[in-house]
């Protein structure tokens, strides 16, 4: 069966989605297109074969061509679509956040729930890298005993004019929140900001870097460092540091270059190289799913659960105080992961 796929938002990962399973994966075709910006989407539908664009992301959603809605238009438009492929009773993945703000994706879960089953997939796509699933295997087996600490790093080389500092936690840090819930398959509880002493190659109006800290039900303690001016790289880090060991992500780079008396290796330019391989994996799966008719990626659930978190260290980073998180009871729907 080929799953026939409509695209809501054909900007930058839009079209990388698009061209992935048009050109890279199997079982799905791309089949119908909208954005806001119809001149858009009648450009990207110029190179892909027998697709439909629709004037309007409801239209699509409704359309008897679609079997499923991949949603990768800009954040704050995502709930009023997901809730619309959930009336509409279509299966829908919805790039990362879920929604903007934790009320929106409580929304979301409710529509689910009265739906009475599981239509929403979220695209945190961490969790189908290589390198985050083996690092969760080892802790899972225990390689290091009961996890106490996990430093992590989120560095981009630089971000456009228009990112603000609030962004650095719901943009940026929403991986490792999210990733941390997954990682160790427990809730984070409460979350506090620091700010260290500001990167001058910053915008004027952007605190930068930032800390981001966790902690978790079983008070595992997070740090987040989130720079986003940091000029030499796309670099990502995740260091648990247990009862009896330390696991860590691996370097990226495939070959090491020893010469003049040094050794190197290659760091992504951006997230597009660091985790192109698990957007392969993270959409392929999905498809593989719908065609089998079940969902096992992060759900409604994660993606509201990591927006309340986000939500509070928001908060957290304009008082300067430690802010709990209280999730709302977590529905049936979700229990079995
Ligand atoms: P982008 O390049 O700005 O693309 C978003 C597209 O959606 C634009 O064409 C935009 O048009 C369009 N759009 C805006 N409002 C719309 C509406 N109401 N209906 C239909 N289309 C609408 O943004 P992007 O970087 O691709 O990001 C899109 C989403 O993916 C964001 O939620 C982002 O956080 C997420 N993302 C996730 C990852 C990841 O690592 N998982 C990486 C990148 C992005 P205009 O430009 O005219 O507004």
């Amino acid at each position: 069966m080929t799953v026939r796929i409509g695209v809501i938002g054909v900007g930058m990962i839009g079209q990388e989605h698009i061209r992935r399973v048009t050109h890279a994966l199997s079982g799905g075709r791309i089949v119908a297109l909208s954005d806001v910006d119809r001149g858009r989407a009648e450009k990207v539908a110029t190179s892909v074969p027998d697709v439909r664009v629709h004037a309007a992301g409801e239209d699509l959603i409704r359309s008897k061509d679609v079997d499923a809605v991949l949603i990768t238009s800009s954040g704050q438009t995502h709930e009023q679509y997901v809730l619309a492929s959930i009336a509409a009773g279509k299966p829908v993945f919805c790039e990362k956040p879920l929604a903007t703000t934790e009320d929106a994706c409580s929304h979301i879960v409710d529509a689910e729930v009265a739906a009475g089953r599981r239509l929403v997939q979220v695209g945190f796509m961490r969790r189908y890298d290589g390198a985050y699933r083996a690092l969760k295997e080892a802790v899972a087996a225990g390689r290091v005993g009961a996890p106490l600490l996990v430093h992590c790093a989120h560095r981009n080389p630089k971000v456009p004019d228009g990112y603000v500092t609030e962004m650095a936690i719901h943009d940026t840090a929403i991986h490792e929140i999210d990733v941390i819930r997954w990682l160790l398959d427990e809730e984070i509880i409460a979350t506090r900001v620091l700010r260290p002493r500001r990167n001058s190659r910053a915008s004027a109006h952007l605190l930068d870097p930032l800390v981001v800290m966790l902690e978790t039900e079983s008070a595992v303690l997070v740090d987040i460092e989130v720079s986003v001016n940091i000029g030499y790289g796309y670099d990502v880090r995740c260091e648990v540091s247990g009862e009896t060991g330390t696991v860590a992500l691996g370097e990226t780079s495939s070959v090491t270059l020893r010469v003049g008396g040094a050794s190197s290796g290659r760091i992504p330019t951006g997230w597009q190289e660091r985790f192109g391989r698990a957007y392969d994996i993270e959409i392929q799966e999905w498809i593989d799913g719908l065609a089998q008719g079940r969902l096992s990626g992060p759900n409604a659930w994660d993606g509201y659960a990591a927006a309340a978190v986000s939500d509070r260290a928001v908060r957290a980073l304009k008082t300067g105080e430690r802010a709990t998180v209280s999730l709302r009871e977590k529905p049936e729907l979700y229990e079995v992961r």
